[in-house]
C-alpha cells in the first residue's frame, strides 16, 4: 500500500483556480442537489446552500413537494424543483444543463425512493456525488454495481463504507478493500472520519484539517454540497473531493477559535466557508 499524501493548503493550491474577472453565473457551473424527505428537509437546505457557497454560479434543489416552501424561504438564492410526491422522492428527472449532481442527503429509505435512485443511477451520465441514504440504497453485492458511472465520488461515513466494501478486520484491511473498490469501479472514495482519507485507485490522501466540532448533525450534508459545487465548477472528481474535504475541515478549524467546539453546528460550516477560501 502506498503511503498517504498529506492534504494541506499547498496540495490544494496546486490546482485551485482563481475566478476569472470576466465570468458570469452561467460560466460558474450549475449544480443539482437531490436531497430531503419529510422531516429531513434540513439536509437539502444545508447541501444546496453549501454548493452555492462553494462558488458555483447556480444551484437547483430537487426535493419532495413538502420541501418547496422550506427551500425557497431558507435559501432564496437556490432554485427549487419538486418531485410529484409530497413526502419523498419517487422519480428523479434531471437535465443535461447541470454540470454536477449531489445525491442522497436526507432522502430516506422508502421503497419507492430506492427504486427512483437505482433508475436514476442506471441512466445518469452527469458527474456525480453519492452520499448518505443513496449509498445505503445501493445493492450490497458488488457484482450488482456494474451500472456505477466511472469517476463517481462516494462520501461514506464508516457505516456507509461498510455497506460498500463489506466488514473489515483491521485498518489495513479497510484501506485494501477501499482501494479495490475504487479500482474495480474507477470511483473516488472519501472515507469520512477523524481524519478523512481520500482514495482514488492507488492514491491515498490524508486530510490535515478538521476537528471534533464536525461531529454534529448535518456536517456530512454540507460536505456533499461543497464537493458537488466544486465539481460543477469544472474541478476533476479527485480535485473536487480533495478541495471539498480540506475546506470543510478548515471551516471548523477557523470557527472554533471564534465560537468553540460545543456550539458549532453544520450551518457554521457554511458560514465559515468564505474565511476558509480566503
Ligand atoms: P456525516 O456523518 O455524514 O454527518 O459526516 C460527518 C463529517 O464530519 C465528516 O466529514 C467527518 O469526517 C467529519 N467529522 C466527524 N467527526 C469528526 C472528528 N472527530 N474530527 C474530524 N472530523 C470529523
Ligand atoms: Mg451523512
Amino acid at each position: 500500500m502506498k503511503t498517504a499524501v498529506l492534504l494541506d493548503k499547498k496540495e490544494i493550491l496546486r490546482f485551485y483556480k482563481k475566478t476569472n474577472p470576466q465570468t458570469h453565473k452561467g460560466l460558474q457551473g450549475h449544480a443539482l442537489v437531490i436531497a430531503g424527505s419529510y422531516g429531513k428537509m434540513g439536509a437539502a437546505v444545508l447541501a444546496s446552500k453549501a454548493a452555492l457557497k462553494s462558488g458555483c454560479g447556480l444551484v437547483t434543489a430537487f426535493v419532495p413537494q413538502c420541501g418547496y416552501t422550506i427551500l425557497q424561504i431558507a435559501n432564496p438564492e437556490v432554485m427549487t424543483i419538486t418531485d410529484e410526491a409530497e413526502k419523498e422522492i419517487t422519480k428523479i428527472s434531471t437535465h443535461n444543463k447541470y454540470q454536477a449532481i449531489g445525491l442522497g442527503p436526507g432522502i430516506g429509505l422508502a421503497n419507492i425512493t430506492q427504486n427512483a435512485v437505482l433508475d436514476f443511477l442506471k441512466n445518469n451520465r452527469i458527474p456525480l456525488v453519492i452520499d448518505a441514504d443513496a449509498i445505503t440504497i445501493l445493492p450490497q453485492n458488488q457484482d450488482r454495481l456494474s451500472f456505477l458511472q466511472p469517476k463517481t465520488i462516494f462520501t461514506p461515513h464508516p457505516k456507509e463504507l461498510e455497506r460498500l466494501i463489506g466488514k473489515w478486520e483491521s485498518d489495513e484491511d479497510k484501506f485494501q478493500k477501499t482501494i479495490l473498490f475504487s479500482k474495480k469501479f474507477d470511483v473516488v472514495m472519501v472515507m469520512k472520519g477523524a481524519p478523512t482519507f481520500i482514495i482514488y485507485q492507488d492514491e491515498i490522501y490524508k486530510n490535515t484539517s478538521g476537528n471534533a466540532a464536525l461531529a454534529t448533525a448535518g456536517s456530512g450534508d454540507t460536505l456533499t454540497g461543497i464537493i458537488t459545487g466544486l465539481l460543477a465548477q469544472g474541478y476533476s472528481p479527485l480535485e473536487a473531493a480533495q478541495m471539498g474535504v480540506f475546506l470543510h475541515g478548515l471551516t471548523a478549524d477557523l470557527a472554533i477559535s471564534d465560537i468553540g467546539t460545543h456550539a458549532f453546528i453544520a450551518s457554521d460550516c457554511i458560514a465559515y466557508l468564505g474565511k476558509a477560501f480566503l
